[in-house]
């Protein structure tokens, strides 16, 4: 049997008494990649939220690494780069090695520094480990957060818009990086994102959410959906299945 790395059950969030995700039921198998997208506001950043014990689900239940959530430990298996980062004040006076450094699991502590400069290296940013995080660019504050997230090479990757505020040749390399993590090294990934038009080529399966899940499994089974064409229209079908 292939390792579980998240299943969740019935799941369902609710803010003051509305839904925002309903009834939502999956699972994920180690070296899944899986293209997580909706509309604004279909509950995506909410589902992983709920996935990772960020939030509370009103209804439901989650299962990390087979492991019910509550009694999950490991967090150093489990790699998180956040849509909105409101817990970095930009100002504060730190450099990309101290973002990383804080990021360094205990238990993975033995080889910090060989940890952090990996992962400086996989985005390409060793030049300005030194630097303040405040005085880099918005697309390099970016690459410095995701490198964050792959600092204890985790074996779950979660990532919520990672590329919207990088350049396109930033974004292709990235995209190569995961795809290497992804195939070689058997990471299991989430990708929250719009770019419909390239998920494709990338991930393996979709999972369309709009507060309840609309589809999910293979882009093979989504694009020959007659169902999933009649939801969409064909147009829309055609850029997600469209392949470069
Ligand atoms: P997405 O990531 O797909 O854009 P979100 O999960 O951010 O969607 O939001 C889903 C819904 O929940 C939206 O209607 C949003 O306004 C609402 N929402 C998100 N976070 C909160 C919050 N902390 N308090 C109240 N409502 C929220
Ligand atoms: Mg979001």
């Amino acid at each position: 049997m292939p390792l579980e790395v998240i299943r969740a059950s019935d799941l369902s969030v609710t803010y003051n008494s509305v839904a925002a995700v309903k009834d939502v039921s999956f699972s994920l198998i180690r070296a899944d990649f899986v293209g997580l997208v909706g509309p604004n506001g279909s509950g995506k950043s909410t589902l992983i939220k709920a996935i990772l014990g960020l939030i509370k689900p009103f209804r439901g239940e989650v299962f990390l690494f087979e492991k019910k959530l509550e009694l999950f430990h490991e967090w150093h298996r489990v790699g998180y780069l956040p849509q909105r980062l409101t817990m970095m004040n930009p100002n504060f006076p730190c450099t990309v090695r101290e973002v990383l450094s804080m990021a360094v699991s205990p238990i993975a502590s033995k080889n910090k520094t060989a940890m952090i400069e990996q992962a400086l290296e996989q985005l390409d940013i060793g030049d300005i480990g030194h630097k303040l995080i405040g005085d880099l660019s918005g697309g390099q504050q970016q690459r410095v957060f995701i490198a964050r997230a792959l600092v204890n090479n985790p074996e779950l990757l979660v990532l919520d818009e990672p590329t919207a505020a990088i350049d396109p040749e930033t974004r292709d390399a990235f995209y190569k990086l995961l795809r290497e993590l992804n195939i070689n090294r058997g990471v299991t990934i989430i990708l929250v994102t719009h770019d419909t038009g390239t998920i494709g080529e990338h991930a393996n399966k979709l999972l369309y959410l709009d507060k309840e899940i609309i589809f999910y499994g293979s882009f093979e089974e989504f694009c020959k959906s007659e169902y999933m064409s009649s939801l969409f229209g064909p147009a829309s079908q055609h850029i997600i299945c469209h392949k470069h």
